[in-house]
């Protein structure tokens, strides 16, 4: 099969995926295979790639925003069966047992593996996963369309968990991606009030159009305060940014991976019980619970599609802030 894989970290200035030919995976007993439809491109993609976080494995084929048809079934697979649509995210799997596994904080497993990380994601024409951590997609979802949800979507809908906004309340988005235009369609549905900061013009219009009350940069002040806000640039100088704009009580949540470094802080910024939380991975429920509102609300993701073999382009682009919304390469 078809694959863009790492085989050394470095600058997507020097397009470090290489298209190569692998054996087709198996799926292992209780695993099921995709073939491979649309496999959307995140910002943690990037920071594996330019070797941001650790290397568990090299090679390795990136990408956990997977969608596709299900192929071949292994061993004991009950819930799935050739032909139906699923989607792989970024968790991979979990132990099961440790603490965090059995209080609903498996994103936090001490032997979490997450795909096109610790296993072979999908930038390639197939992907093996264990059934009990594939998702049905909700119907009216094109491929391409429905891969932005997995992560972006995902993670952007745990980020405005932590950040305890509530029906009705003052949100501040900082970024403007793929993750924020999906979870401000979200908070839009809750009935609350978006002020999206983020430099972009093109960025700002297209937030408007998906329901911002408010739209300027970082360093603008909104008219009032917030009650909570959700950073998804990786950038540590927006945390002061964003306590700023908060009311008492407000909570600013961290959606990123990984971030630059968060200048000193005055502790009056912080205090009167404002708290600043960090997002790590997400739970199959918050995932279940994000592909439930995508098909109610309905939300509209905004793709911008790319062949498999465009992979160090596309990436590169997002790097750059290039792309309108969330990057996605089709695999035919
Ligand atoms: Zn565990
Ligand atoms: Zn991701």
């Amino acid at each position: 099969m078809n694959a863009m894989r790492l085989s050394r970290a470095g600058p997507m200035e020097q397009r470090p995926l290489d298209l190569v030919d692998l054996p087709v995976p198996i799926p292992g007993p209780g695993e099921v295979r995709l073939r491979v439809e649309a496999c959307g491109i995140c910002r943690t993609d990037l920071h594996i790639i330019e070797g941001d976080l650790s290397l568990p494995t090299l090679p390795l084929v990136p990408g956990h925003q997977i969608v596709g048809l299900v192929d071949q079934v292994g061993e004991g697979v009950t819930r799935f069966a050739k032909g139906d649509r699923l989607g792989i995210p970024w968790l991979y799997s979990t132990c099961g047992q440790c603490a965090f596994c059995v209080r609903d904080q498996e994103n936090l497993c001490d032997a979490a593996r997450f795909t096109g990380y610790h296993v072979d994601g999908g930038y390639a024409e197939f992907a093996v996963i264990p059934e009990a951590f594939a998702h049905p997609l909700p119907a009216g979802f094109s491929p391409a369309h429905a891969a932005p949800l997995l992560c972006a979507g995902v993670i952007g809908f745990r980020a405005l968990r932590l950040s305890t906004i509530r029906p009705g309340g003052r949100l501040g988005l900082y970024g403007f991606g793929g993750s924020a235009h999906i979870a401000i369609q979200v908070a839009v549905h809750w009935g609350c009030e978006v002020y999206v900061f983020t430099r972009s013009e093109a960025h700002r219009a297209l937030a408007r159009q998906l329901g911002a009350h408010w739209t300027g940069r970082a360093e603008d002040d909104p008219p009032g305060r917030l009650d909570s806000a959700v950073i998804f640039a990786p950038v540590g100088r927006l945390v002061p940014e964003a306590l700023r704009t908060l009311a008492k009580g407000g909570t600013v949540a961290l959606a990123g991976i990984a971030m630059s470094p968060i200048p000193e802080l005055d502790y009056a910024l912080l205090h009167d019980e404002r708290a600043i939380v960090s997002v790590a991975n997400s739970t199959r429920q918050d995932a279940l619970d994000l592909l439930r509102l995508a098909r109610d609300i309905p939300i509209r993701t905004e793709v911008e599609i790319f062949p498999l073999e465009e992979a160090n382009r596309a990436l590169h682009l997002l790097k750059q802030s290039r792309l309108r919304a969330a990057g996605v390469l089709t695999i035919s």
